[in-house]
């Protein structure tokens, strides 16, 4: 088989790719080792950052621009973190924000905001409707539209070398079957991140993280993997979104993946979404909140406790990231919060909540024991609320004491775990996303997008990864189909 281009991994920078390549007039084949598309973008709650776009005018906003945006980008960091960030590269990239915005949204998909998220001195963030799962379906239709090839149940086992270097294709196993595929124009490695590789993370973070998962149970780095294999040079490899506690999510699909992300229904609901009225809209937010979000360090400042499944504190719960690290020591790797009287009383008016999407909406005690019963529970005493759970109620009654908590009213929040939510070392890589080595030369054939080819940026705060994603997957197919044309 041979087509222009080869994509590997069908997330959002993949589908991105293809789409576009397909767009500019290439044959395109994605391939992609689940049964479903998707990868993180697919479960991520959606939120796009981005300067200079129509809904930023829209709102009042003008003149926002690349400039701004990677000097207010840098200050979400730690100094030495963002020491590291490779700021041409990211500068780059955040100068093509808008017009991926607006490529998404000529698809077909809507915007609520853009939302404050401060550092950034003007409102940037723009949060699909309904969630990201909608970029998944969106951009899946159009290729097929376009008349794009995709392989799923497809994973890339190697990429095909010359003795000189370069790559010509890809081995993948096809219906079980190992195939070469060949590509004129380039391969594109879009295949995600490495949170869920312990092996990964030990070796180039440290031992003592080998336990902490990514949130994605497929993040499995693949993709920096087949890019090592060609002699890239990986940067960044150390530093990693979290480990951060997050509840876990409810059983079954989510409130987020319950919404249609496609047809009608999808159309009507990103019609009306902006004209509900903010309580409504917020009570959505709140919902998506407690889903996927980590209770706020400031909880831990104001006492609330860690117990595991017997019961027992076992860690100090200010100290990050330890805190984490001792989590995924515990039996099934699972913990609860416990709060008394007076932090529930606390966390159930702003300031202090439980969780929050920054300036969008916040959830509080109440909320969680509403629209989380699963995972919020509450009882006049200590004793109930062990039998709840079934915890050893001395154990719990010691934890409680060890802390100084006490009242007529408790709240067990939990199972959290600790998880890394993504990853932030990728293949370097230049401008035109070809995959570089260790002495900087690109190896030829060979691409990177999205997570896979993050090239030594730091994109903190929210919204940056998506953004990234779907920018570098549109500009590297167009530049790609280029070639063939
Ligand atoms: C809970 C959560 C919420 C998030 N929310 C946001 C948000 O709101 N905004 C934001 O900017 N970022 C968010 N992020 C991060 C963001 O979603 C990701 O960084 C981004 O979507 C990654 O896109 P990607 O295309 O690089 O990778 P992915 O979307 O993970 O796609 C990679 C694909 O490659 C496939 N693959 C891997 N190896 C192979 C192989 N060998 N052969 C074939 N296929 C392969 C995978 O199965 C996967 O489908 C969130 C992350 C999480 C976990």
């Amino acid at each position: 088989m041979v087509y222009d281009v080869i994509v590997v991994g069908g997330g959002g920078s993949g589908l991105a790719a293809a789409v576009s390549a397909a767009e500019h007039g290439a044959s395109v084949l994605l391939l992609e080792q689940r049964a479903q598309l998707g990868g993180t973008t697919g479960i991520a709650v959606g939120s796009f950052t981005a300067n200079g776009t129509s809904l930023q005018r829209k709102a009042g906003i003008n003149g926002d621009d690349a400039d701004a945006h990677e000097q207010d980008a840098g200050k979400f960091p730690a100094d030495e973190i963002e020491a590291r960030n490779n700021s041409q590269l990211r500068r780059f990239f955040l100068s093509h924000t808008s017009d991926t915005l607006h490529w998404l949204m000529d698809m077909g998909l809507r915007f609520l905001g853009p939302h404050p998220e401060p550092p950034n001195r003007v409102p940037r963030m723009h949060n699909v409707i309904p969630g990201a799962k909608a970029y998944i379906a969106t951009l899946h239709s159009r290729l097929l539209k376009l008349g794009g090839k995709i392989q799923v149940n497809a994973p890339v086992l190697r990429l095909i070398q010359s003795e000189g270097g370069a790559v010509a294709g890809v081995v993948a196993s096809i219906a079980g079957i190992e195939t070469e595929v060949l590509a004129k124009c380039g391969t594109i490695l879009a295949a995600g991140d490495y949170a869920n590789s312990p092996d990964t993370i030990a070796r180039f973070k440290g031992e003592r993280y080998r336990d902490i998962e990514g949130i994605n149970p497929h993040a499995d780095g693949d993709g920096h993997r087949l890019a090592a294999d060609a002699g890239a040079k990986l940067v960044n490899m150390d530093i990693t979104y979290g480990p951060e506690l997050r509840f876990v999510p409810p059983k079954g699909a989510t409130f987020q993946q319950l919404l249609p992300a496609r047809g009608v229904l999808a159309q009507l609901m990103a019609a009306v979404v902006p004209m509900l009225p903010a309580f409504v809209m917020n009570a959505m937010i709140r919902r998506l909140l407690v889903t996927w979000q980590h209770p706020e360090d400031a909880l831990f400042d104001d006492g609330a406790v860690l117990i595991n499944r017997e019961g027992n504190r076992f860690c100090d719960e200010t100290r990050w990231p330890d805190r984490e690290i001792s989590v995924a020591a515990q039996p099934s790797k699972e913990c609860f919060l416990l709060l008394d009287e007076a932090l529930i009383e606390r966390y159930s008016v702003w300031p202090h909540f439980v969780s929050t999407a920054p300036k969008i909406a916040y959830a509080y005690v109440a909320d969680y024991l509403k629209l989380r019963p699963d995972i919020a529970k509450t009882a006049p005493d200590l004793d109930s609320i062990a039998r709840l759970r079934k915890l050893p109620k001395e154990n719990l009654r010691a934890a409680a004491d060890s802390a100084g908590l006490k009242g007529n009213r408790w709240v067990l929040l939990g199972p959290a775990r600790a998880w890394f939510t993504t990853t932030e070392g990728g293949a370097a890589i230049n401008q035109s996303f070809e995959v570089l080595d260790e002495a900087g030369t690109p190896i030829p054939g060979l691409y990177a997008v999205g997570q896979n080819g993050l090239g030594g940026q730091i994109l903190w705060g929210h919204g940056l990864h998506i953004a990234w994603a779907i920018t570098s997957g549109r500009l590297c197919g167009k530049a790609l189909a280029q070639r063939a044309s």
